[in-house]
């Protein structure tokens, strides 16, 4: 048997019942490697395991910065009345709808101001309508761009009562998803927004990829 030592701390390789010290498997080297910067060819127990324990700390900790950074960028996907904008050249890639159920508060809630009961303005209710409408349009804005467009056309947005005594309120959002050919009718914020998704978005599913063994374990 040859003295086999770890390609990164020189340790001899041991195989026995006390003592041992194996080499760590691939997908271990790639997520150290991946959150260190290196490219070393394997790590042993010895040197790798605690490595291992930050590096893959420090990943997840970049995957959840880039789905924050995806999310703002993707609020900057337009969402629009129109049907046909001007100028805009497109292929139409199909519907998309979302829905979000939300309680009033007339109902469902004990602190309710007066106002609300009885005001012409519902200060708590509004607030929550325009809450179920945002939820809805990320919704619209995130399926969109799964679907490989990059704007939304001719949204509706439909409001309706569920279950009439419990002031349950359902905003119903459809719209046509496309891809816009021609990216300059957009303004530079939406197109410094999408250029960002796109970088991003390879580098979340490298990162994803390695640690895709490990994303269930605890740390
Ligand atoms: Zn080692």
């Amino acid at each position: 048997m040859s003295h086999e030592t770890c390609p990164n701390c020189s340790s001899t390789i041991k195989d026995g019942l006390f003592n041992s010290n194996q080499l760590l498997a691939k997908t271990v080297s790639d997520v150290i490697n991946a959150a260190q910067g290196t490219n070393t060819k394997g790590f042993c127990g010895k040197c790798g395991n605690d490595l291992f324990v930050t590096s893959l700390t420090k990943l997840k900790n970049e995957l959840i910065e880039i789905q924050q950074t995806i999310s703002e960028s993707i609020s900057k996907i337009p969402v629009i009345s129109v049907h046909n904008p001007y100028k805009w050249e497109y292929e139409v890639i199909g519907l998309v709808t979302s829905q979000s159920v939300t309680g009033t508060g007339v109902f469902s809630e004990i602190s309710m101001s007066l106002s609300d009961l009885f005001g012409s303005e519902s200060g708590s209710m509004n607030k929550k309508i325009k809450d179920a409408e945002v939820i809805c349009m990320t919704r619209l804005r995130k399926e969109t761009w799964e679907l490989g467009g990059n704007a939304i056309i001719a949204v509706d947005i439909d409001y309706s009562e569920v279950g009439s005594l419990r002031g349950m309120m359902m905003v119903c959002c459809t719209g046509t998803a496309i891809r816009v050919t021609n990216n300059e009718v957009f303004n530079a914020e939406t197109r410094n927004a999408l250029e960002a998704i796109h970088q991003i978005m390879e580098k979340h599913d490298r990162i994803n990829a390695i640690c895709k063994p490990y994303m269930t374990m605890s740390l």
